[in-house]
């Protein structure tokens, strides 16, 4: 057999509903990607070890190990991890937002939007993987670790960076105060939520970003890069 000029974006699907994993592996298989199926939690985990997918389609109603504790044993950086759930609740999403899951799509659903988002979340990671990251006149090189505003040149620290960094991986994505904490000071950090605020506003003053137009407040939630 011939080798594929490009390897494939490697998709595993965890669904307890053989129809629907059917249905979604057969259209992702005609869309060009590799395609792994699993109907429960362990199965998911045991195969994610061979297969390394860079994007996980789990339903977070699974027989046995469910969804979540899947979510936050598959999460890794570089791969994309989006949920599937029985009913528009904010608290799923949020809990799925929180423990890593990078999307999440009610069921249920046009196979095309799946694509779509998929697709959208593939961009965003190749974003993450690029050396020079901007939005509007914030310009943020990983090499050189030098950061522009609008005014020029800005001085950060590491912390500083780290966050500015997080959110020009996620432009215009809302990002709770909890997955800030849990991405810029690490999973062993038990702080609270004041330090993000804190840190956002030292962003704020050094980017000249008086208004909050560029890093903007979402209440109850947490922050936005962008409208
Ligand atoms: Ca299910």
């Amino acid at each position: 057999m011939a080798k594929l000029p490009q390897s494939r974006v490697r998709v595993l699907i965890v669904e307890d509903e053989a129809n629907l994993a059917e249905m979604l592996a057969m259209g992702l298989r005609y869309e060009g990607f590799e395609v792994t199926c699993a109907a429960d939690g362990s199965q998911a985990l045991g195969t994610a070890r061979s297969f390394d997918p860079q994007v996980v389609v789990l339903d977070v109603m699974l027989p046995q190990i469910d969804g979540w504790s899947v979510c936050q044993r598959l999460r890794r950086p570089g791969r994309v991890i989006l949920m599937l759930t029985a009913r528009d609740d904010v608290d799923d999403r949020v809990r799925g937002l929180d423990l890593g899951a990078d999307d999440y799509l009610v069921k249920p659903f046009a196979f095309r939007e799946l694509l779509a988002r998929i697709r959208a979340q593939l961009r965003h990671l190749h974003r993450e993987q690029s050396d020079r990251l901007e939005f509007g006149p914030v310009r943020l090189d990983r090499c050189t670790h030098q950061v522009r505003g609008a005014a020029g040149p800005v001085e950060l620290t590491p912390r500083e960076y780290d966050l500015l960094e997080l959110f020009l991986t996620h432009p215009r994505q809302v990002l709770s105060k909890d997955q800030i904490l849990d991405r810029v000071w690490g999973q062993g950090y038990f702080g609270d939520h004041n330090v993000v605020e804190v840190y956002v506003g030292y962003l704020r003053q050094k980017l000249g970003d008086r208004d909050h137009l560029l890093i903007q407040t979402v209440r109850g939630f947490g922050y936005r890069l962008g409208q």
